[in-house]
């Protein structure tokens, strides 16, 4: 990844666009996203039951205790459940966590053992905590949510990654890349990588450790981007 591939993502207000289409046109060739329509799976849904998730996960949703989505998960769900690259912004206590989780959760096969959505989060706390949520929200799927962060066994983390199905990564950038070159976690069936904080994550340290886990993702591995601030 470059950064000037990260900082081109279209924002959720500008509206967003197809991950197929992105790759064969040229910057000169973008038009304003106002001048167009809004996208189908970028339009507000009001209910959680509307927003097309799996029933296990929705079930899991209600039975965590949300009723309706806060409006950043009215905007947010859908574009990133269908594939697109996103950036999300939203103040600290809006839902920002459950926008990404419910988005891990639907994005991935539960048949599959392999790990697939990456969340990168700056703090072990938050790392923690995301793969919390993560796990009661998927409460009634067959998934598997690890956390893997500094200040912890690195032992229990290979092992656990090792014994597979870890669908859902939740981690600190140095932590995970390290799982990655020792070969612990393998990066080529991630669908998704997630970063919390971004604004925080591409300034100051995590950027190069960003850069160093993003050099080992397929080419097809969607990017959400979660920030209060851009
Ligand atoms: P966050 O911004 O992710 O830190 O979330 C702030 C708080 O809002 C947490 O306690 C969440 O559990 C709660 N929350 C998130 N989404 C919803 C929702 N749709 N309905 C009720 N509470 C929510």
């Amino acid at each position: 990844m470059s950064i000037e591939k990260v900082e081109r993502i279209p924002s959720l207000a500008q509206g967003t666009m197809p991950k197929d289409k992105k790759e064969k046109r040229s910057r000169k060739e973008e038009k304003p996203y106002s001048d167009k329509k809004p996208r189908k799976d970028s339009t507000v849904v009001k209910s959680f039951s509307d927003m097309g998730l799996k029933p296990d996960l929705l079930k899991g949703i209600y039975a965590y205790g949300f009723e309706r989505p806060s409006a950043i998960q009215q905007r947010a769900i859908r574009p990133i459940i269908s594939g697109r690259d996103v950036i999300a912004q939203s103040q600290s206590g809006t839902g920002k966590t459950a926008v990404f989780s419910i988005s891990a959760l639907q994005l991935l096969k539960e048949k599959s053992g392999n790990t697939q959505v990456l969340i990168l989060s700056p703090t072990r706390e938050l790392a923690e905590q995301t793969q919390k949520v993560v796990q009661a929200l998927g409460d009634f799927m067959n998934v598997k949510c690890h956390a893997c962060m500094g200040g912890k066994s690195l032992g229990l983390d290979i092992k656990a990654l090792e014994q597979g199905a870890v669908q859902i990564v939740s981690g600190t950038p140095g932590r995970v890349f390290d799982l990655i070159r020792r070969n612990a976690l393998n990066p080529s069936n991630l669908k998704a990588m997630i970063i919390d904080e971004a604004d925080e994550m591409l300034d100051k340290g995590f950027k190069e450790q960003i850069y160093d886990i993003y050099r080992f993702l397929p080419a097809s591995t969607q990017v959400v981007l979660m920030s209060a601030t851009l």
